[in-house]
């Protein structure tokens, strides 16, 4: 009885996987053409200071598939990176941010505005990374200054030395540094004051327990504690409620990021939001 169950596990597992691997397939040959059908495009979500300012935005990757409706990043990004075609992604990202980034220059309510944007670590990796990141900036007459590349601790423990090097030049063109879904992978301290870094990100998963779980709470001021130590901002992201946010103002953490401030918007919408003065809750 158990091995004809076995058995019988064995093939549903065997079925399902077969599913799961087409669909994957799937999704990989039409995410390679939703470039040209111009199927993607970037949302936007603010980022606050204390205050409640806006300081500008973080830019998410959304795609809108003809079936599938709007696919997270957290579905397609991961099979980007399997089969490679990442860094023609990630170089898609690049151009559509900077492009925003220069039209923002001279629209009332963003000129003042700083664009985060997600980069994989394959694409750090590339040898091309750099000059692709210079080239995209000049090709728009984007500000660097006001460009941030989130990069995440996973992609740092290989090859640090590149890493910084690459990491080095950038910043000497003004481009900014920030450590996204800080505090759930495994950098050594001394390894972080290594890396030009201008900013620390707080992993929603700690903003969210924080009320609830000390461990949780202790790991947010450390956060805040090791950037005030390295003389880095830190920003909190995932901020849902005014309990959370006036948790991490106590703590001394200074910017936010989260559905209190603003869901991740198409462009239109965040910009007029912007010239509005964003609505913030209080
Ligand atoms: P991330 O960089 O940590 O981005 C934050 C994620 O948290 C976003 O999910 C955002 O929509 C979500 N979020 C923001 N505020 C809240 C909140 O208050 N509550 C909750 N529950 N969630 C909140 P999203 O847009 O689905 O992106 C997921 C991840 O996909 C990103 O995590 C990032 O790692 C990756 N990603 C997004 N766009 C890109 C991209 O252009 N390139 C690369 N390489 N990765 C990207
Ligand atoms: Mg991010
Ligand atoms: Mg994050
Ligand atoms: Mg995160």
């Amino acid at each position: 009885q158990a091995k004809s169950q076995g058995k019988n596990t064995f093939r549903f597992y065997d079925a399902e996987l077969q599913a799961v691997l087409a669909t994957r397939a799937a999704l990989e040959s039409e995410l390679r053409q939703a470039i040209a059908r111009q199927q993607l495009q970037l949302h936007f979500q603010p980022q606050v200071d204390d205050s409640g300012q806006l300081l500008g935005a973080e830019a998410l990757l959304r795609w809108q598939h003809p079936d599938r409706g709007l696919v997270a990043p957290g579905v397609f990004i991961p099979v980007a990176e399997q089969c490679g075609f990442v860094l023609e992604l990630g170089s898609w990202v690049l151009d559509a941010a900077c492009r925003t980034l220069a039209s923002w220059a001279t629209l009332p309510g963003c000129q003042a505005l700083n664009l985060s944007v997600n980069v994989s670590a394959l694409q750090l990796r590339d040898p091309q990374f750099v000059t692709d990141v210079l080239k995209t900036i000049q090709r728009h007459g984007a500000d660097p200054r006001r460009l941030t590349l989130e990069l995440t601790e996973s992609l740092l423990a290989e090859n640090v030395e590149d890493t910084i090097a690459k990491m080095q030049a950038l910043r000497d063109a003004g481009v900014g540094f920030s450590l996204d879904d800080f505090g759930t992978g495994y950098s050594s301290l001394n390894y972080l004051r290594r890396l030009p870094l201008e900013e620390l990100k707080i992993d929603r998963s700690f903003v969210n327990d924080m009320l609830g779980d000390p461990n949780s709470a202790v790991i947010a001021r450390t956060v805040v504690a090791l950037g005030q130590t390295f003389g880095l901002q830190v920003i909190a992201e995932g901020v849902e409620t005014p309990e959370q946010r006036d948790a991490l103002l106590r703590i001394g953490c200074k910017r936010f990021q989260g559905y209190l401030f603003g869901r991740p918007t198409d462009q239109a919408s965040f910009e007029r939001q912007a010239r509005q003065g964003v609505a913030v809750a209080s």
